[in-house]
């Protein structure tokens, strides 16, 4: 089976769009939670991620904070305006649909899916290899997906040595899992490691292969709405330079 396997759109309409045509015909999808946040589009976002066949879904925590769940002074100062915005804005259809998410992990075949880490699905970034040997302990299937760091990567466990390693996954190439390991997809909507095209990997179940993607947008479009919804000028400057 072939899976999309995205995470952090965070209101950007374009770069999901851009994501789903690059990705063409999919058996699934299964997207890593931060539907919100930041960007102009929350309901066109939700609209369309609703609708996607064969879809698992979770959330992350920016969703969980407009959804009231969790006090937004834990966010900094423009990502609490973007999510009091958003508050503002969502529709009662696209707030109901986020009710219907899990805020934990959800476990699919081999796979256990969170939006920052296995341990602590909402909040914990896994960000190096000590975040991530830590979190080996905390589920039980071979592999983990997460989000939330927006960048694209891969811990490994490497059985004998009990050590992890880093790595990057590179833009259009293959990699085999025959190791446990913690992987992400990157982000759709907000890129941070300095390359601006919205993120994303397909996932092979049965060849238990990933292969990370990278795809362009119009992120002009986007940052001349988040001007007009004045949202944070910051929101909009990051998008053209991916950080
Ligand atoms: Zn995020």
């Amino acid at each position: 089976m072939h899976i999309l396997v995205i995470s952090d759109i965070h209101a950007n309409y374009p770069a999901l769009e851009a994501v789903l045509q690059d990705a063409g015909k999919v058996d699934e999808t299964w997207c890593l939670g931060d539907l919100v946040g930041y960007g102009p589009d929350p309901n066109m976002v939700i609209e369309r991620v609703r609708e996607l066949p064969n879809l698992t879904c979770i959330l992350g925590n920016h969703d969980v904070a407009v959804m009231g769940r969790m006090a937004l002074e834990a966010f900094n100062g423009d990502a609490r305006r973007s999510l009091t915005w958003t508050e503002k804005v969502l529709s009662a259809d696209a707030m109901d649909f986020l009710k219907t998410l899990p805020q934990n992990v959800k476990v699919r075949d081999d796979v256990t899916l969170a939006h920052g880490s296995p341990r602590d699905p909402v909040w914990e970034y896994v960000l190096n290899t000590l975040s991530a040997r830590l979190n080996f302990d905390h589920f039980e299937t071979s592999l983990c997906f997460v989000g939330h760091t927006h960048i694209q990567s891969i811990f490994q466990l490497d059985k004998k040595s009990d050590r992890v390693t880093m790595g990057t996954t590179k833009v259009d190439k293959l990699i085999v899992l025959t190791q446990r390991a913690i992987i992400n997809p990157g982000s759709v909507g907000q890129p941070r490691d300095r390359d601006p095209r919205a993120a994303y990997a397909i996932y092979d179940s049965q060849a238990k292969t990933w292969e990370a993607h990278r795809v362009e947008y119009n992120i002009a479009e986007v940052q001349r709405r988040i001007r007009e919804a004045g949202l944070p000028e910051k929101h909009a400057v990051r998008l053209a330079e991916g950080w």
